[in-house]
């Protein structure tokens, strides 16, 4: 058997997201329930943020002219708190205002409490010189009446929402949330909970992918349908699927997608639509299917994924492909996660011919120090390291080395 040329990712990924087209559904939350969705729509400003020129002290309103020296002495008329407004200040007198309250008329800066002394009669003295504009800050300064403030795309984080509420909006448009059925492969697989580590046949292993797939996924905003273990009939694994594709808008498994291997799920997906098979120029992650299962009666498909079972081959896998597959279903426009340029602390000398997704950890001297054993089966490395270098293929890397790093707090978020 020949083995199939090998894909890179730089093809691959294009040609994958190319059938990414954004889900139809959109929806409308709480702008409190709207954190980690995807905006469906531009938002724009109906009112200026601030509203009014206000104060940014607690302290006097006054007119700069009256205080052009230090020590000028002001009549105190008016009292301006935070959510009420003043009157019109003239010549000679001053607003007691606290921060947040309109400046009133007249006015054209403010003095803070600390450069003030009262003295009798409700006058106060301003102890220095005051420059026009002084602790005011403007309407606008923030948000301008007109502006879009966020765009469609977005994917939405506490400070979008904040932003969303400060010009008014309880309720947010955002895509729906991608529907995904999650399948493992493998019949040595045991789920913890149903067989006590003492108890685990030989050949059996727990199935840890369905647990990090899982929660990858809801973080990027899916709701998921943990299908279990697929049935290992091959009737049973079309009917699975054929009954997923109705009520989803991705299948995803692990595991059983090497060349040659004898599964259930490629001769069941290619009788309900379509897969391919890729061999990919990365490591950890060789094995990748892509393929669709026809909905008959709707004429049209729910896209399928197939990653490789070993545990880090399928979280690299995921992050690299499915990943911006799901955030481009919710119409995110901007897939792409940050490489920075890092400094490696560590010798890399055999060069391979795959790209490859090295784990690290950044030290205290703001380098990276490399995980001893980067086997696709060890787990610990992931969990040891904080991200991974993006090595290209056939690169040798040397202490002292700038390299590509890509953050975990970044790529799961
Ligand atoms: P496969 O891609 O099915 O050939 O699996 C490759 C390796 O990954 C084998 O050692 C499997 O036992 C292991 N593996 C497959 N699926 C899982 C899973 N869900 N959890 C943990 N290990 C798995
Ligand atoms: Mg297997």
């Amino acid at each position: 058997m020949t083995r199939p040329a090998l894909r890179s990712l730089d093809e691959a990924l294009p040609q994958l997201l190319a059938q990414a087209k954004p889900l139809h559904t959109k929806q409308t939350v709480s702008t409190f329930d709207a954190d980690g969705r995807v905006l469906a729509h531009d938002v724009t400003a109906a009112l200026q943020v601030p509203p009014q020129d206000n104060s940014s002290m607690d302290g006097y309103a006054v007119r700069a002219a009256d205080c052009a020296q230090a020590g000028a002495v002001l009549r105190v008329t008016q009292r301006i708190p935070a959510g009420t407004h003043g009157t019109q200040l003239h010549a000679g007198e001053a607003a007691r205002i606290f921060t947040g309250a309109p400046i009133p008329p007249g006015a054209d800066a403010v003095v803070m409490q600390e450069d003030c002394e009262a003295r009798e009669g409700e006058q106060v003295q301003v102890t220095k010189a005051v420059p026009a504009g002084q602790w005011i800050r403007r309407s606008g300064e923030d948000v301008t009446r007109g502006a879009t403030v966020l765009t469609q795309g977005t994917r939405l984080t506490p400070a979008e929402l904040g932003l969303a509420a400060s010009i008014g909006l309880a309720q947010l448009q955002v895509s729906a949330r991608p529907r995904v059925a999650l399948f493992s492969t493998g019949d040595e697989l045991v789920m913890p909970g149903d067989v006590a580590p003492e108890a685990m046949p030989a050949g059996a292993i727990y199935n840890s992918n369905r647990f990090f797939l899982r929660a990858m996924l809801q973080r990027l905003g899916c709701e998921v349908t943990d299908l279990g273990i697929v049935p290992d009939k091959r009737d049973a694994t079309i009917a699975a699927l054929r009954d997923a594709a109705l009520h989803h808008d991705l299948i995803l498994t692990s595991g059983g997608v090497s060349v040659g291997e004898e599964d259930h799920i490629k001769p069941a997906v290619e009788s309900l639509g379509e897969l391919n098979l890729w061999q990919l120029a990365i490591k950890p992650g060789k094995p990748f299917a892509y393929g669709k299962v026809n909905r008959e009666a709707e004429g049209d498909a729910c896209h399928f994924m197939g990653l490789p079972g070993n545990p880090v081959s399928s979280f690299v896998t995921f992050l690299l492909l499915v990943r911006p597959f799901v955030l481009a279903l919710q119409g995110v426009t901007k897939t792409e996660i940050a490489r920075t340029d890092t400094t490696a602390h560590f010798d890399w000398p055999r060069a391979d011919k795959r790209r490859e997704f090295l784990r690290v950890k950044r030290n205290a001297q703001g380098g990276l120090d490399l995980f001893p054993n980067q086997s696709s089966g060890v787990l610990t490395s992931a969990v040891w390291g904080d991200g991974v270098v993006d090595n290209p293929a056939g690169q040798t890397i040397s202490k002292g080395d700038t390299v590509r790093f890509i953050s975990f707090a970044e790529w799961l978020a």
